[in-house]
């Protein structure tokens, strides 16, 4: 088999998991052979019942004092079996899984694995996995990989096709044999084939350490030749005309903070430049960005040409939508929206609108980029809340006409020194400060038996007419997890809070339509308490909300944790963020009293690169820290200082040699 073959050649993928497959971006098996792990997990030694906790991940070992049973009318299927140990008894229970009533005989001794949730007086286990002493002890033993599912797509049914094609695939390496010399790097099909099936977790690091290369390498490499070819660009759109922005700042009820001010005369000082502006905009969570882009794209408009701005979700967008047609609408500049969920009719009356020149700005996720997408002038792309915009993205652009401006605005703040080393090729500007009537989020990490008090905290709240959002992390162990997961904890607090206030629960695998619907009730207060996975959309703008709280904190990157604090403290009133630690390991609990006093996501962003050690070499990424596949920026900041050095020195010409060779016409490589 070779890495351009469909994913339907491997042994074991059939007509039905194509398109499942195909949702997880995955088409040829080199895709699927790209498809790492997001990170391993361990399986722990057991504890007592007694000390499971609640709302933690662990493995008890009990016998059943009965046997399985359905329970009787159970919208949701439910199987519910008891067991005990010398310290106590618990429940177990699953949904929808019919299978499990056979394999759990009365007086089988048995090890289970999942989360604790309280029902009223008892502790459960919901959705645990089953095993026996000899499979467990196994497990323990062993780094197993947790990947990226969509529903209907098991962990194990990837790891199988994965193994399949890793057997019968040929991978050629493309590092020219210098560079693997030079660092040491094992082979490329090694490197897969270790990732993917661990055997030694020193060789694994190495296989992390290559597949990080390789990523950083290609990832520089074109962002130096995309700089080559803008150097050799003239700015087709000159930008001069400010009166608009001029009179939209002057009607906001604030003034822009000195930070902003700042990086809006950079932005307009790129725009009448010699060259397309190549900008990364690192602003802190809060510190007003998408006014910068707002004021950006209106100078755009007004000098006649068109200006983009794209959103990673579409809640996001249709909340810039909101924003922009607010602010600009007295103006007399043409927006609008362009997003995947759009009828027929609408997207076209867009598209000929935006063909035409009748709209000057467009809002919208993806969909802006595809190629049926025309513009009559297309002169700035703005990209929000994202590190990295698709370099393949970026030539599409350059394909559709004169070369666009470009701002990048980030969404999770990094040190200095990585991006530095990530995006020495563009102009980078920094948005640190807070506007100043903003009181600080008050912050506390706290241990599961506060949750009461939390509760009530947040009852309080939303009677002085605030809103609160509870974050649940994903459940990596079973693909319809965090769906159960949040759905289950939406239900406990509906009947914590009784009937006045209206809790929703929001994920992942809902159709747009219904996150849409949610977030807009949240937003406009029909909703006052959302419980969430982390896909609550980042970005997303709700001043009334005024408590964060974030169950087992300790799953998240520090600054993925700052990500969500940001979502408080956006209004007037004083809003809190409570940190639920779900373990009690005082290296977390160091970790997380790190958002006490950090100062801003800049000074977080360093504590994060100081206190994660080797320690967690091995942990399960949350999103937020997922710019790259494989590689950490943190994590892996000695292997991206050795790319940038190799990259430094290839000259013009080995420049594209090397995108020649390593990127250009390479459908199999996904870079983004
Ligand atoms: P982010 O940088 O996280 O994208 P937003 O652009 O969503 O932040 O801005 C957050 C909130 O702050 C918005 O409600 C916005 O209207 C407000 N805001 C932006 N700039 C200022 C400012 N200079 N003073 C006061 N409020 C501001
Ligand atoms: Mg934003």
């Amino acid at each position: 088999m070779k890495t351009s073959d469909p994913v339907r050649k491997v042994k074991g993928i059939g007509e039905k998991s194509v398109p499942l497959y195909e949702k997880l971006g995955i088409r040829t098996v080199g895709d699927l052979l790209c498809h790492f792990p997001r990170g391993y997990e361990r399986y722990e030694a057991p504890v007592l019942i007694s000390a499971a906790g609640e709302g933690t991940v662990c493995t008890v070992e009990g016998m059943l004092t009965s046997s399985a049973k359905p329970v009787p009318g159970n919208a949701r299927k439910m199987v519910v079996a008891r067991i005990r140990d010398v310290s106590g008894e618990m429940e177990l229970r699953w949904f929808n899984a019919p299978y499990i009533l056979k394999q759990l005989p009365v007086g089988r001794k048995l090890l289970f694995r999942g989360k604790t949730s309280r029902y009223g007086r008892t502790v459960s286990m919901v959705q645990p996995e089953v095993f026996t002493e000899d499979t467990y002890r196994a497990r323990m033993k062993s780094l197993r990989p947790v990947y990226h599912l969509t529903a209907g797509l098991s962990g194990n049914a990837v790891s199988k096709a994965i193994k399949a094609a890793l057997a019968e695939t040929e991978v050629e390496d493309y590092l020219p044999g210098k560079y693997r010399r030079a660092h040491g790097f094992m082979k490329l099909a090694d490197a897969y084939s270790e990732i993917h099936c661990p055997k030694d977790e020193s060789v694994t690091k190495e296989a992390v350490r290559r597949l990080s290369y390789d990523e950083f390498f290609r990832f520089l490499l074109s962002m130096r030749h995309l700089k080559a070819g803008i150097l050799r660009e003239a700015n087709s759109f000159v930008i001069e005309k400010h009166t608009v922005a001029d009179a939209v700042r002057a009607g906001l009820p604030y003034k822009l903070t000195g930070a902003q001010q700042t990086v809006i005369n950079e932005i307009a000082n790129d725009l009448q430049g010699p060259f397309p502006m190549q900008r990364l905009l690192q602003g802190d969570v809060g510190s007003g960005k998408t006014i910068v882009a707002l004021l950006a794209l209106s100078m755009c408009a007004e000098q006649g040409f068109q200006g983009c701005l794209m959103a990673p979700t579409e809640v996001l967008a249709r909340q810039h939508m909101e924003t922009f047609t607010k602010l600009l609408a007295p103006y007399g500049i043409g927006v609008t929206l362009l997003v995947g969920s759009q009828s027929a009719a609408e997207r076209k009356q867009v598209l000929s609108g935006l063909a035409d020149g009748t709209y000057r700005i467009a809002i919208g996720t993806h969909a802006l980029f595809q190629e049926k997408v025309e513009f009559q002038n297309l002169g700035l792309v703005i990209v929000d809340e994202q590190h990295r915009f698709g370099v393949k993205q970026r030539e599409q652009l350059m394909k559709k006409g004169a070369m666009p401006h470009l701002l990048i605005m980030s969404a999770t703040p990094i040190p200095r020194t990585l991006a530095m080393m990530l995006y020495g090729d563009m102009d980078i500007s920094m948005l640190s400060e807070q506007p100043a009537e903003r009181l600080p989020v008050k912050s506390c990490v706290v241990d599961g038996s506060y949750r009461p008090t939390a509760y009530n905290f947040i009852k309080k709240q939303v009677a002085q007419g605030g809103q609160a959002y509870v974050i649940c992390p994903m459940i990596e162990e079973s693909e319809n997890f965090d769906a159960e997961n949040v759905t289950d904890y939406a239900a406990k607090l509906r009947q914590e809070f009784g009937g006045d206030i209206v809790v929703e629960a929001l994920h992942g695998q809902m159709p747009a339509s219904d996150k849409n619907r949610i977030l807009s009730d949240f937003a406009e207060g029909r909703i006052q308490v959302l419980v969430s996975t982390t896909v609550i959309e980042v970005g997303i703008n709700v001043p009334n909300a005024t408590v964060m709280m974030v169950e087992n904190a300790e799953r998240f990157g520090l600054s993925a944790l700052h990500q969500l604090r940001g979502r408080v403290g956006r209004g007037a009133k004083q809003s809190y963020c409570i940190l639920v630690q779900g373990n009690d390991d005082p290296e977390s609990k160091e970790r997380l009293s790190v958002l006490l006093t950090a100062k801003d996501g800049f000074a977080i962003a360093e504590e994060d690169l100081r206190l994660r050690g080797p320690g967690d070499f091995f942990g399960i990424r949350q999103s937020g820290d997922m710019d790259f596949r494989v590689a950490d920026i943190i994590r892996d900041a000695e292997t991206l200082k050795f790319a940038r050095e190799d990259i430094e020195a290839l000259s013009d010409g080995e420049t594209e040699q090397m995108y020649n060779l390593l990127i250009a016409d390479k459908a199999d490589i996904v870079i983004y």
